[in-house]
């Protein structure tokens, strides 16, 4: 069945029976619940250091804390509630987690390890609405929005993943979902993760992947904040566009692309054109012109996507050479495009694909 809780959200019924992650209060909330519960204010700084910054696995690891507050944090409140359902190690160094959740749905996080960088992938709604046909995600639809909650415990357990010396240097908000439609409960999380009493990563360091909602980045970008933008185009004309990503007939590039140069006008980043490369569909020369032609004029930066393997699907990523081709089309244009690497190729780690994988075992 493919019924969507009103509001997108987890059933009431849920809510009412798990007890709330303690990060999904702020400072100021959880050190007002320390004093209303006779404890000294400054104690709330002190559990979130637990958490954010000493990666404490449950309570009871929290042992500068006196035992009376960490039993009244026990009795009312959980850490990761969720389900570890599989935990996934490739041999390149990338690590992905399928979480439970409260509800019985499933949602995937990925944790890639590069030199320098240890970069996480998160999801933000169970399923997806937008129907892109060549994404795994969407296959089954959208079930339901995540919680700020759900967001933060993704993020909190690929951080414990990370070896002692290891840190998040990177976030991006590309896993199961389209982000734009869930702005209500990844905000406060991406808030959280940007403080200094949190994670303390920088907005730039936090990409959030769209499929191109016109009105959302704009809204995103009035949030005053630097985070960057990645707008899934995937094709240069309206025609195939239409095809690829089936919203687009009620949007259009031209809207979308409006709004993406607001967003560079308001935030100064320079925002990144994802182009899924699909051999025989949009990998032709022309269509490397085209794109070229609506982007010369704009500060632009492209992230060529080699279609990573669905089983359900017939498309399949272009050779090594006609995808050079592509490139350097847009290059002689002066657009810089790379091409991204595939990380976790032997553990399925396209987000989206441990989920249907299971949802199909269940049916
Ligand atoms: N809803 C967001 C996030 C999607 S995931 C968005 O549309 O941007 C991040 C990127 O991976 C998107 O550009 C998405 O289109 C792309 N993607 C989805 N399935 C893919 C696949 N099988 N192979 C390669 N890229 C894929």
């Amino acid at each position: 069945m493919n019924e969507i809780p009103a509001g997108n959200e987890i059933p009431v019924g849920i809510v009412a029976v798990i007890k709330p992650r303690v990060y999904e209060l702020d400072l100021a909330a959880l050190s007002a619940w320390c004093v209303s519960q006779g404890f000294p204010a400054y104690r709330a700084e002190q559990i979130r250091r637990w958490i954010f910054g000493r990666r404490a696995a449950n309570f009871s690891e929290m042992h500068d804390v006196p035992a009376l507050i960490r039993l009244a944090l026990e009795s009312q409140f959980s850490l990761f509630p969720s389900k570890e359902t599989q935990h996934q190690v490739s041999r390149d160094g990338t690590e992905k987690l399928l979480l439970e959740l409260a509800d019985g749905q499933f949602t995937e996080c990925v944790l890639m390890r590069e030199t320098d960088r240890r970069t996480i992938c998160i999801s933000t709604q169970v399923g997806c609405a937008m129907g892109c046909v060549f994404c795994a995600s969407g296959l089954l639809g959208l079930k339901r929005n995540l919680t700020t909650g759900e967001i933060l415990e993704q993020v909190l357990r690929l951080d414990r993943l990370l070896k002692k010396g290891e840190q998040i240097t990177n976030l991006v908000v590309m896993g199961i979902g389209e982000p734009l439609a869930n702005l209500k409960s990844l905000v406060p999380a991406l808030d959280t993760l940007n403080e200094k009493g949190g994670l303390g990563l920088g907005a730039r360091r936090i990409t959030i992947s769209t499929v191109g909602l016109p009105e959302k980045i704009r809204e995103l970008a009035k949030l005053g904040k630097q985070y960057n933008l990645a707008v899934s185009l995937h094709a240069p004309n309206d025609v195939l566009r239409d095809r690829l990503v089936p919203v687009n007939d009620k949007i259009g590039i031209d809207a979308v692309l409006e709004a993406a140069d607001d967003y560079f006008a308001i935030t100064g980043r320079r925002v990144t054109y994802e182009y899924v490369l699909l051999s025989g569909v949009n990998d032709a020369p022309e269509h490397a012109r085209q794109l070229s032609k609506r982007l010369q004029s704009r500060v632009a930066h492209v992230n060529l996507i080699p279609m990573n393997g669905v089983s359900e699907l017939e498309f399949v990523a272009p050779t090594a050479p006609r995808t050079d081709e592509f490139v350097q089309v847009l290059e002689s244009f002066g657009i810089p495009a790379t091409v991204r690497k595939r990380k976790g190729a032997d553990i399925d780690a396209a987000c989206g694909q441990l989920r249907l994988a299971r949802e199909k075992n269940s049916v």
